[in-house]
């Protein structure tokens, strides 16, 4: 079988190690592989969905504080996504699709320790994630309502009550996209697909064919085939820090997240609606990680997209005979990577008809 990827995200490139395990080879398309998905902080929280849950009642209200505080910014309204928020806004997704979520999370964290007992050249790391907030009794209420009940306490961290998320997990996103990218084995061919149709996809006015096409190109796919995923763009910071106790997100004053890893500090922040190529809002965002961590130097930058459903549930499914769509995990494509990339596989090889994150969801059928 040859399968092409459009995007080599993480979506992407977890699709093509499952692929390539299975015999298929492997093409993937995108002008850099792994780039975007690098600049997130790389905090898995596998039992805990309450970062995602964007169309709860309350949630504007969070978001117009972030705007207020500076800590995001407003550049491209999508109306399409817009009308589908309005549909789903305080819906609850059915017991089901909650099971799955809570299968997806089993799945992947069972994924990261094999993959980090096979060789743990990625900073793989099981300890607690800290989060530094206004309120911590109105958070651990909030938590409360996670369907996924996650396990937490409230501790302390850097001399503030904070709420201790237990079942976390953290990686070093720079090294494991490296260890992904060659572990697919795929054949990369560096450009933009300008378009993808039912097996095949078009770059530079030429079809690249396959038997199966899987578009993994985040919030690419709102471009090429036109489902509601909004780009909140951000910024991920590698620096040579002091490092912190442990790793922490300040959703107190910064917003910024900092996870400390063997070579350097990561810090990342920012939930930018934006699609612009102007990264000035970057600044803020080393600001921040300067002021919670102290003096602080710069290896690079890498600014990502999270590619954000109206309801933060991810997209999967079959769009065609021959084309697969995987994308829209939000701000947890890491920690849902391994188990979005299997089910992106399964569709591809017809070892999985249907899925429960249906973009069917956002839309009124007449
Ligand atoms: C600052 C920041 C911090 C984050 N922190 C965390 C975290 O701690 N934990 C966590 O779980 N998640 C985190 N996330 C979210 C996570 O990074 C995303 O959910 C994840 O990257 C989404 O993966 P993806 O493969 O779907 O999309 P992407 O990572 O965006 O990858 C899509 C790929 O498709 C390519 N592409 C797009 N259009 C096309 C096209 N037309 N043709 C070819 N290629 C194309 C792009 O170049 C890109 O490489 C963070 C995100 C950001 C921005």
């Amino acid at each position: 079988m040859r399968a092409v990827i459009v995007g080599g995200g993480v979506v992407g490139l977890f699709t093509a190690y499952y692929l390539s395990r299975e015999g298929a080879s492997v093409t993937i398309i995108d002008p850099n592989p792994g780039e975007r998905s690098r600049a997130a902080a790389g905090i898995l929280e596998f039992t805990r969905f309450k970062i995602n849950r964007i169309n709860v009642v309350g949630y504007p209200t969070s978001y117009l504080k972030m705007l207020a505080r500076g800590n995001a910014r407003i550049r491209r309204f999508d109306l399409k996504w817009l009308a589908a928020y309005i549909r789903v806004y305080a819906r609850e997704a059915p017991k089901e699709v909650w099971e799955s979520v809570k299968e997806m999370g089993r799945f992947s964290w069972a994924e990261y320790r094999r993959l980090a007992e096979e060789k743990n050249d990625f900073d793989y790391a099981e300890e607690p994630l800290y989060e530094l907030v206004e309120d911590v009794e109105a958070e651990a209420e909030e938590l409360r309502r996670d369907p996924l009940q996650p396990k937490f306490e409230i501790a302390e961290f850097a001399g503030r009550r904070a709420i201790a998320y237990l079942e976390a997990a953290k990686l070093s996103t720079d090294l494991a996209t490296a260890r992904l990218i060659s572990e697919a084995r795929a054949e990369v061919v560096k450009a933009s697909a300008e378009a993808v149709g039912d097996g095949y996809a078009v770059v530079g006015g030429k079809r690249i064919e396959g038997d199966v096409v899987v578009v993994a190109a985040g919030v690419g796919a709102a471009d090429l085939l036109g489902l509601p995923v909004a780009p909140f763009k951000g910024y991920g910071f590698r620096l040579r820090a002091k490092a912190p106790r442990g790793m922490f997100i300040d959703l107190a004053d910064t917003g910024v997240a900092v996870v400390p890893l063997s070579q350097w500090v990561k810090a990342t922040g920012r939930f930018d609606l934006d699609s612009s190529r102007d990264d000035s809002p970057a600044a803020r965002v080393l600001a921040g990680a300067e002021k919670l961590l102290g003096s602080a130097e710069v290896i690079d930058l890498a600014v990502g997209y999270r590619p954000c459903t109206p309801d933060g549930l991810p997209i999967v499914e079959k769009a065609g005979e021959r084309l697969v769509v995987a994308t829209g995990a939000c701000r947890l494509g890491w920690t849902f990577g391994p188990a979005l990339g299997r089910y992106a596989a399964d569709l591809a090889l017809g070892k999985r008809g249907e899925t429960p994150f249906k973009s069917s969801r956002f839309y009124v059928v007449l």
